[in-house]
């Protein structure tokens, strides 16, 4: 068997356009979505993404402000600097590249953005609506990987779901949200007893580990769809996911590449969710 490839870049177009429609009609009734961004520090990686979010953010008529720091900004100037644009009505959603320099504590800026302008879905209040099932904004990976499970019409309800890692912004919410598809969820981590046993009895499969080629050909069910989460940069100084993708496409039914899979999806998303915090802002 070889697995039909999902196409993340693909989908997150569509996903994109759905956003730049739904901006249309926003701007029709004078409400401009716009999406602040704040980077500190010259991170290469962190550079590259924020570029890509205000790319994005023109691809889909939203508007986009970067706010560059140095790499000493305090924890309080950091504060202060989300604090106006808490209180800018022009602005509705924002985000804080992370990582963030040692210096400042990352929970304390994430508590910061209010809950109605936290477009990442980091927020405590954010996570705990999402946790009981309240409207809220969902991260962006873990949303990026249902609209990517659904899209090739599999139904999650009553699967067996693996997803293995447990981060906050990962692998918890992805397993919050298999749960919520009504899937039978179990997470995997570093502790886990008899990992390759349990993903090989997955039929849907998400790999958030963050190490090349974690997931092999073994570890997955025959008909399983994979969703790789994973980003490592190889020896051989390209990306790859954390699935053996030519050995796992022999098993599974559908899988996601990596690049052009989860990745481009997990940007789309984060438009959604800005067109979505606009949308709630006017009401
Ligand atoms: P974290 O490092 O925060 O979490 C990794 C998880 O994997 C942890 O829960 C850890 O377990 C688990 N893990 C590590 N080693 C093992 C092991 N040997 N066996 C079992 N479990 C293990 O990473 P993130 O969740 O932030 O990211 C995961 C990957 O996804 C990374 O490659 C990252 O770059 C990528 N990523 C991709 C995004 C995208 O848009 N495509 C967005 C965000 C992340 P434990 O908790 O026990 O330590």
């Amino acid at each position: 068997m070889s697995a039909t490839r999902i196409d993340g870049t693909a989908l997150a177009a569509q996903v994109k356009a759905e956003a730049a429609a739904e901006v249309k009609e926003l701007v029709s009734r004078g409400i401009h979505p716009c999406l602040a961004v704040i980077l500190v520090g010259e991170d290469p990686a962190s550079q590259v993404y924020v570029r890509g979010k205000a790319r994005d953010c023109a691809e889909c008529g939203i508007e986009s402000r970067v706010i560059r720091l140095p790499e000493s900004t305090t924890q309080a100037q950091l504060l202060d600097r989300i604090g106006e644009l808490a209180a800018d009505e022009s602005v509705h959603g924002i985000l804080v590249q992370l990582p963030l320099p040692r210096q400042i504590d990352e929970a304390a800026i994430i508590d910061a953005i209010p809950p109605e302008k936290d477009v990442d879905g980091f927020s405590p209040v954010n996570v705990g609506r999402m946790q009981t099932g309240q409207p809220c904004f969902l991260p962006c990976t873990p949303a990026g990987c249902i609209r990517m499970i659904q899209s090739t019409g599999v139904s999650i309800d009553g699967k067996r779901a693996v997803v293995v890692g447990r981060s906050n912004i990962v692998g918890k919410p992805a397993a919050l949200l298999l749960l919520e598809h009504n899937a039978t969820v179990t997470i995997c981590h570093s502790h886990t007893q008899n990992l390759a046993e349990i993903c090989a009895g997955a039929d849907i499969l998400v790999a958030a580990v963050g190490r090349q080629g974690f997931i092999t050909g073994e570890m997955v069910k025959p008909g399983a769809v994979v969703i790789d989460v994973g980003i490592n940069r190889g020896a051989d100084g390209k990306l790859h996911g954390d699935v053996d993708f030519a050995a796992a496409s022999e098993k599974a039914a559908f899988i996601t590449p990596v690049p052009g899979g989860v990745g481009p999806m997990t940007r789309a998303m984060l438009m959604k969710n800005t067109v979505q915090a606009a949308a709630r802002q006017a009401k």
